[in-house]
């Protein structure tokens, strides 16, 4: 009991202003997709494809590309008919 108690006193160390490892202040990442519209996303284009897959071939999260929701919906889509049609990996090793 009286551990648990110590280890919240040590939890509560102030951090500096600028390095605090619970809020890290991050740039706000554009969507590649909204901010140029003339981007189109082609599933057979491999190498517009392949900047949304990791090198396992995972598809990227959205706070990895920076994509909207709307448009991550679109990536998903296309990296999957990719690999269909084996452009794209479902998986490597
Ligand atoms: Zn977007």
């Amino acid at each position: 009991m009286s551990d648990k108690k110590n280890n919240k006193k040590n939890n509560n160390k102030n951090y500096d202003e600028d390095y605090n490892p619970r809020f890290r202040k991050q740039r706000k990442k554009v969507c590649a997709l909204c901010s140029d519209k003339n981007f189109n996303l082609d599933y057979k284009n491999y190498d517009q494809m392949k900047k949304f897959v990791n090198d396992k071939g995972k598809i990227l999260p959205r706070r990895t590309t920076g994509a909207c929701a709307k448009h991550q919906r679109d990536i998903t889509i296309a990296v999957k008919r990719a690999r269909h049609i084996a452009i794209l990996p479902y998986t490597q090793n």
